[in-house]
């Protein structure tokens, strides 16, 4: 049994985790660098330790002081929440070596879905149907036989890829060498990687993704759908559980096939496996070996608590649920809240002079955040998700509509105001919108406000 939990984290993150584990009556260590020693994970846990100065490398990114922190603690476990460590294949092997449990996959796994190309050639051996694309890596002699093949358009993209680096659409065979050029270099300067494959480039998907939790030991489950097309330069910043876009025979089908996947793997661990929908047509796109920023939709809809079910898989208790006990239950929307200009999303780092977070019924304010809070400058501007529940659809968007005008935060400024917008926006009441919606609408070019 894990009775000691280190959350290599911060922010909202460590603070969900930390909630988790004192329900489960497991003691807390946060640790954090010396820009957030007021940070609320920090004065919430049982226990802190500073692992470094502001930058991300040498704190939050340093293992050596991690493992560290694990030893003078006496932590059995580490929580690496989601961004920093918790994708490291070489981060759960030394956790692993030192006899600390990693709540996460298995560092084979995460290896194996962390190259796009090898992550791709498994999901089809297990049975999931993926982008048509190249078989493995393009080079300068086969790129253009390669995208003749799939048909173009065509997308170059990195190996190693990550928050939509090193992509680079190619529409027609004069494009081709420019896009290919300029996605290897974006690569290499991004990944240390230049190694880039190609799909076919779709027009108007939307972005669909499966939940889903192993045992390791061949059990797994899938929690249904979230739908995240509402990006800004491939982040995403609105997500609905489920998808506008699915009916229930969908759902159930392509969450099985996602489950039976994990089944055949022995996957351990929450994980999501990531799609683009067209046409009534799923493909993969990457699985993430990891808890997800927009995982509360879930939950709210689930009622199950994924981070329990991490822990628990993690320490071998196994699920505690079974497929044919899971229901869904009405609907689920998270608004990403950044400390960003709403109109230009340039950074706003600050003091907060004033903090009033919503409440009532079906409202979740993930946050660590507060009155009197400054947020440092070095690390990424997410302050806080609200996530509202409701029995249907209709009912959720008119929960948050008032949600979003009880919402207070002053000193800063916030992208509150953009979902004041987008909550009465025709297109997102309609639940009409793919990929690229949000961009245009953006850009002024209002898709039908
Ligand atoms: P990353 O790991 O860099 O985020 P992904 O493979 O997850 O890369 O893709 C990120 C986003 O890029 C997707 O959500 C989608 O918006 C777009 N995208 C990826 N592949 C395709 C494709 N084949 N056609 C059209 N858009 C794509």
């Amino acid at each position: 049994m894990i009775s000691k939990i280190l959350i290599a984290n911060r922010g909202e993150i460590a603070l969900r985790v930390l909630r988790a584990c004192k329900e489960l009556g497991i003691s807390t260590v946060a640790v954090h660098s010396t820009a957030d020693a007021d940070a609320m994970h920090v004065r919430l846990a049982d226990e802190s330790v500073c692992i470094g100065p502001p930058p991300s490398r040498d704190s939050y990114l340093n293992i050596h002081q991690i493992v560290a922190a694990c030893e003078i603690t006496g932590a059995d476990a580490v929580h690496p929440g989601y961004g920093f460590l918790s994708e490291n294949a070489k981060f759960a092997d030394i956790l692993e070596a030192h006899g600390i449990t990693f709540i996460g996959p298995t560092a084979e796994h995460i290896r194996l879905m962390g190259d796009k190309i090898t992550a791709k050639k498994t999901a089809v051996e297990l049975g999931i149907p993926v982008v048509p694309g190249s078989d493995g890596e393009v080079t300068p002699d086969n790129a253009l036989e390669i995208a003749r093949q799939i048909g173009f358009p065509v997308l170059i993209k990195a190996t190693a890829g990550g928050g939509g680096r090193g992509m680079k659409v190619a529409k027609t065979e004069a494009d081709l060498e420019e896009a290919f050029n300029t996605a290897r270099s974006e690569a290499a300067a991004a990944f240390g990687n230049d190694a880039v494959y190609m799909e076919k480039y779709l027009g108007k998907p939307r972005h669909i993704e499966i939940q889903v939790v192993g045992d390791g030991a061949g059990n797994a489950i899938h929690l249904g759908e979230r739908d995240c097309s509402l990006q800004r330069r491939h982040q995403k910043v609105w997500e609905e559980a489920n998808s506008p876009a699915l009916n229930v025979d969908q759902r159930m089908k392509i969450g099985q096939i996602c489950a039976d996947a994990m089944k055949k793997m022995k996957y351990r661990g929450a994980g999501t496996i990531e799609f683009l929908y067209e046409n009534g047509e799923f493909y993969f796109i990457e699985m993430n070996t990891r808890l997800q920023v927009e995982h509360p939709i879930t939950e709210a809809i689930t009622g199950i608590d994924l981070v329990h079910e991490q822990i628990r898989v993690a320490s071998g208790a196994g699920l505690s649920v079974t497929q044919d006990e899971i229901s869904f239950s009405g609907h689920a929307i998270e608004c990403r809240i950044n400390a960003e200009d709403p109109r230009t999303f340039v950074p706003s780092p600050g003091t907060i002079t004033h903090f009033h977070a919503p409440g009532g019924l079906g409202v979740r304010v993930d946050s660590g955040a507060y009155a009197g809070y400054k947020i440092p400058p070095y690390y990424d501007s997410l302050i806080g998700k609200l996530i509202v529940h409701g029995r249907t659809r209709v009912e959720c968007m008119m929960r948050l509509r008032r949600v979003l005008d009880e919402f207070v935060v002053d000193g800063i400024k916030t992208t509150l105001p953009l979902f004041q917008d987008l909550v009465s926006n025709q297109d997102i009441a309609n639940g009409d919108y793919d990929i690229h919606w949000l961009e245009k609408y953006l850009a002024g070019d209002k898709p039908s406000a």
